[in-house]
């Protein structure tokens, strides 16, 4: 933002010429990016949008943190048409969000995809601000959902001292928590009961190198979720 002396009575002002020039040229670099990918993809495969403009078959369901450093096309390396997507502020995964839970069931049931990835990032926003105590408005009331996650495992955090590793620490509970919120959802489990070929997953990435780390709680089964949380068949809920 560019600020110019008002001599008169003292207080920047801010010199709007300046700032329309910046936001215009900000926005007209985007368009310039798409016609500069639209030329790379076509480079590649004159019929690219041919056969994209005809529909889409991804095999991954993406949940990743909206950051800005995590996309997911460019952090898996795939193209459009690859990998269906749903990003939230630190890759909550809730059973009330109606948002999450549509492009859940979309994906699962109608695109069949086999992959569900839930795509945390150290250096995550909102986990730091959930393991604060300071107010930040309207957004507290979703990352009290992290803060749920920390008090589940507050005596494996509370004993790392420096605060970077107690976050990184956190990052992965988060997404090993939000991978175990997925598995109760009956959209996955009734999935698992019709087909063995969808899995869930668990990743961090390191923004520092851009690679990706599977935490290892990858799920294709209800056998480990607790008795109340694996769900019988939908017949046998009618008979009760
Ligand atoms: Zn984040």
């Amino acid at each position: 933002m560019a600020l110019i002396d008002n001599k008169k009575n003292d207080k920047p002002v801010i010199d709007t010429n300046n700032l329309k020039l910046a936001q215009s040229e900000s926005y007209n670099a985007l368009i310039k990016g798409n016609n500069d990918w639209v030329n790379n993809r076509l480079k590649d495969d004159p019929d690219f949008f041919k056969k994209l403009s005809k529909g889409q078959s991804p095999q991954v369901l993406w949940i990743g943190c909206s950051d800005s450093r995590v996309p997911a096309n460019e952090v898996t390396g795939t193209k459009a048409g690859e990998v269906f997507v749903h990003r939230n502020i630190a890759n909550v995964c809730v059973h009330s969000d109606m948002n999450m839970l549509s492009v859940l069931d979309y994906a699962v049931n109608v695109l069949k995809v086999k992959h569900v990835i839930v795509a945390g990032h150290y250096g995550c926003g909102g986990v730091a601000a959930a393991m604060s105590n300071k107010q930040f408005g309207l957004i507290d009331n979703w990352l009290r959902h992290i803060k749920d996650v920390y008090r589940l495992h507050s005596h494996e955090l509370d004993r790392i001292t420096d605060e970077t590793q107690r976050q990184n620490r956190l990052v992965e509970l988060n997404v090993s928590e939000q991978v175990y919120n997925l598995c109760k959802t009956s959209i996955i489990q009734n999935a698992w009961m019709e087909r063995h070929d969808l899995e869930v997953h668990g990743w961090v990435i390191d923004l520092g190198t851009g690679l990706v780390k599977d935490i290892k709680v990858s799920s294709s089964s209800p056998h480990n979720l607790g008795y109340v949380y694996e769900l019988d068949g939908i017949e046998a809920v009618a008979q009760h």
